[in-house]
């Protein structure tokens, strides 16, 4: 049955599994002075640098989180903090993940002012009225790699040339499924997840470019070099690590193989009758598939389509409690109805064809019926 919610939720790779299992077990406390606690450590170090490897970045520039959220406020919070002292405005883009936009509201309750930079209709940064918006006393910037809601990836290089403050990219919908090379992006700040390339939940990291001074959030005993405390989870750290080399390996067959997927369900579902594509046509990832359907609500196609046991979202699952519209597709100019029957189809490691072609078999006949039932659809 197809799962194509990847985007909220990713199973762990079995391999990522039996690299962890030793350490469920395993008592030693990282910062311990025995064998015991050398082996943690070592487990912990080891997966640094697997992790580094993948965005090219040095050992010492990881910081381990329990998770893209934290990362993100370490990020956006941690350097505001620490450099508050050169400027007290930041930038964040309309459409960042909204532990970033929660981030950005705390620190105007706290004296700083922020902007949002706007999006256009595909969900790209304005690069002019970005570059409009920063001023003197700016001292971060933060902009995602590529948005896990619509898919569209930005092109980061180009917006590293126009700003001359601290960068922060948000790559937990980007990593594994597209270049992430710190180097080529020129970025400061770099929030990775462990989930979204197969590793468990709970854990993430922080690059810190060298150089870059961080105020800690959570305080403890110096673990990370301070930066984070609290006795690290070893298992979490080890899983992580194992993803990162599978991906680092892997990830251009498998993004391959998902565009090939994509496009067949993204163009299989646009010959639905008034249905149309969410985010960049050629610039979006290669595992999503942002659509919305016109006169019906994406929660009831999402119940429909469970019930024939696919599963699919209508946004960014950590925001669909609120029940507003998404605040992305409201930045890239939809109307409320339009935003409220979009639909995310987010590929993964194990979708295939099968899974393809079963959604292009029953999609049709739900909206067809859900259309029936719409005061909106007038024929
Ligand atoms: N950033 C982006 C782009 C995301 O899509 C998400 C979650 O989906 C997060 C951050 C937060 O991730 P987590 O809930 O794992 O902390």
């Amino acid at each position: 049955m197809p799962y194509l919610d990847y985007v909220a939720g990713a199973p762990v790779d079995e391999r990522v599994v039996e690299a962890m299992l030793p350490y469920f077990k395993h008592p030693g406390n990282p910062s311990s002075v025995h064998s015991k606690g050398f082996e943690a450590r070592n487990a912990i170090e080891d997966a640094r640098t697997k992790v580094a490897s993948l965005i090219n970045a040095d050992s010492s520039e990881i910081v381990f989180t329990s998770g893209a959220t934290e990362s993100n406020n370490l990020a956006i919070i941690g350097y505001a903090m620490r450099n508050k002292n050169r400027g007290k405005h930041i930038v964040v883009s309309a459409i960042e993940h909204i532990s970033i936009i929660n981030a950005a509201k705390f620190l105007m309750k706290n004296g700083f002012e922020v902007d949002y930079a706007p999006v256009d209709g595909h969900g790209k940064v304005k690069l002019n009225e970005l570059e409009s918006i920063i001023r003197d006393d700016t001292i971060l910037v933060s902009v995602q790699h590529a948005n896990p809601e619509i898919g569209t990836i930005q092109n980061i290089e180009e917006i590293r040339d126009v700003v001359d403050c601290a960068l922060h990219v948000d790559a937990t919908a980007s990593l594994g499924k597209i270049e992430v090379d710190v180097q080529k992006l020129g970025a400061d700040l770099v929030t990775l997840s462990s989930n979204d390339i197969y590793g468990p939940r709970g854990v993430g990291a922080l690059y810190i470019r060298k150089g870059v001074r961080v105020n800690p959030l959570i305080l403890g005993g110096g673990q990370e070099r301070g930066l984070r405390g609290g006795t690290e989870s070893v298992a979490g750290i080890v899983g992580f690590g194992k993803a990162a080399e599978i991906a680092e390996k892997e990830w251009r067959d498998e993004a391959e193989r998902l565009r090939v997927l994509r496009d067949r369900l993204a163009e299989g579902l646009l010959r639905i009758e008034d249905t149309f594509l969410n985010g960049h046509p050629e610039d979006r990832l290669p595992n999503n598939v942002s659509v919305r359907f016109s006169y019906i609500e994406g929660e009831s196609i999402l119940l429909s389509m469970d019930m024939e046991g696919i599963q699919a979202s209508t946004g960014s699952a950590c925001t669909s409690k609120t029940l507003q519209p998404s605040h992305v597709l409201m930045a890239i100019g939809l109307k409320h109805e339009e935003a409220h029957g979009s639909v995310v189809f987010s590929l993964g490691r194990w979708s295939s064809e099968e899974d393809v072609s079963y959604v292009l078999e029953k999609l049709p006949g739900i909206v067809e019926r859900l259309r029936m039932m719409s005061p909106l659809y007038m024929k």
